[in-house]
């Protein structure tokens, strides 16, 4: 039982640690509050409550529009290449995205500012200009998650928990066998995990962490942090 409290500890953290695209608020407290949702809390926060320069204020939401484009095209095994209105709809749909993309400080529908581009960070906002290419993956983390077949799975179980926490407004805080048939016979994961390599029942392998992207595997250890603090 020891364990299991552990395990939910570290999974009301997920979030955080997902929120990868967010500076930590320090007025920020997760506990408390029925039905708290740490990912759509911290989100808000971020974009609406919390004031910070405007540009730095865009960054916060080029690194969540890149979180979310990472994971769908990973998830989907895509690479797409324009940010077309389409695009920002379906990651909006499928909840790689929390809320449409808004350039903050501008009027009126803003998502058009945000485009792909070949440079830097891979994102620029035509107001705001270029994320910092120090605040985007880099070409390694990017690699490491496409070569390494645990690291693979590690971020599309965060991915799937994310994204079907957001769709039924839940906080599942623990990956167990009754969470992981709900994602598979919902659609956000292919099939139960099983640790490359490892077998039947290895999906017990991957556990809720603290850092990185929130989840890690107990043989292979955490895949690196997606989008660097
Ligand atoms: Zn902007
Ligand atoms: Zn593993």
């Amino acid at each position: 039982m020891k364990k299991e409290s552990n395990v939910v500890r570290n999974w009301v953290c997920f979030g955080m640690a997902l929120s990868v695209i967010l500076p930590v608020v320090s007025s920020f407290s997760p506990a408390g509050a029925e039905g708290f949702n740490p990912l759509d809390a911290l989100s808000k926060k971020a974009t609406s409550a919390w004031k910070m320069p405007e540009k730095e204020s865009c960054y916060v939401v080029q690194r969540q529009i890149l979180d979310g484009l990472f994971r769908y095209n990973v998830f989907n095994n895509l690479k797409v290449d324009a940010l077309t209105p389409a695009v920002l709809r379906t990651l909006l749909a499928q909840h790689y995205l929390e809320k449409m993309p808004a350039d903050p400080g501008q009027r009126g529908s803003t998502s058009s500012h945000f485009k792909l581009s070949a440079t830097g960070s891979g994102l620029l906002c035509t107001v705001h200009g270029a994320l910092p290419a120090s605040m985007a993956p880099d070409r390694k983390t990017l690699q490491a998650f496409m070569q390494n077949p645990c690291f693979h799975w590690q971020l599309n179980l965060s991915t799937a928990i994310t994204r079907f926490n957001r769709a039924k407004n839940e906080r599942n805080t623990k990956i167990d066998l009754a969470l992981l048939a709900r994602l598979v016979e919902e659609g956000y994961l292919s099939a139960i995990p099983v640790d490359p390599g490892q077998g039947v029942g290895s999906w017990s392998h991957y556990q809720a962490s603290r850092g990185g992207i929130g989840v890690t595997c107990t043989r292979h250890g955490p895949a690196p942090e997606l989008i660097p603090h």
